[in-house]
């Protein structure tokens, strides 16, 4: 289940916002400052972040900066909330690095479908749209996954691996990234466990094919690599 962070001091739109994103099947962390939006993000990164203007004492629009700055963050999904209508305010967070701005007060349903938006650019394995990719079609609603039709048994690890990788193709990722976007949870697990859990999947596609289709590059991370089919003979 996707996980979604909400920053927002006004404890009734926080909790507005909560109950339509748990009715739509995400699971909500609420924040009401900066400093509790941090604590949440350094435990756990979410799939998304959903940021007001307004807060308490750092605004969220120095957060979604630092956010950007961050390494770790860079990539976090954000939307940005603010009952400021100005254009200036607009270009500022998106200049701080959201990747959408809503004007308060707006409709539930418009929030839904930003986010969707969003993930679908910028998070795809957070969606539950089904993924062809190298042969492979791996269906998040079905939980199932099939190469060239034929149906390839997964444990629950493997089959979120693989999403993650064929809905980022072609890039590379270091394992502290993986355990960041695949496990959820960076400080507790030893990075050697994306190694097992690799090795795991590569088996379960069949070993060669396997080692193809999910290239270790060397000193760097893992790659899915789109073009197996055309390279190998
Ligand atoms: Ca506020």
């Amino acid at each position: 289940m996707s996980r979604i962070l909400v920053v927002e001091d006004e404890a009734a739109i926080a909790e507005l916002i909560a109950i339509n994103l748990r009715h739509a099947g995400f699971d909500v962390v609420l924040a009401a400052t900066a400093e509790q939006a941090q604590r949440e993000v350094d435990q756990m990164l979410p799939e998304l972040a959903i940021l007001d203007w307004m807060l308490p004492s750092q605004s969220g629009l120095a957060l979604a900066r630092s956010w950007r700055q961050n390494v770790r963050t860079r990539d976090l999904p954000l939307i940005m909330l603010t009952a400021r209508s100005e254009e200036n305010d607009k270009i500022a967070g998106l200049d701080a690095g959201a990747d959408d701005y809503l004007t308060k007060p707006f409709s539930p349903k418009e929030l839904l479908a930003r986010i969707r938006a969003v993930l679908r650019r910028r998070a795809p394995e957070a969606l539950d749209a089904p993924v062809e990719v190298a042969g492979l079609t791996l269906d998040p609603s079905t939980r199932r996954v099939t190469r060239d039709g034929v149906e390839v048994k997964l444990g629950p690890t493997e089959f979120r691996l693989l999403h993650f990788l064929m809905t980022h193709p072609e890039r590379v990722h270091s394992r502290a990234q993986l355990l960041d976007r695949v496990w959820g949870d960076h400080v507790f697990i030893e990075e050697r466990t994306v190694d097992v859990h690799v090795k795991r999947l590569r088996e379960a596609l069949g070993l060669s094919d396997g080692k193809r289709l999910i290239e270790t590059v060397r000193g760097a991370g893992y790659r899915l690599n789109q073009q197996m089919q055309t390279q190998a003979d």
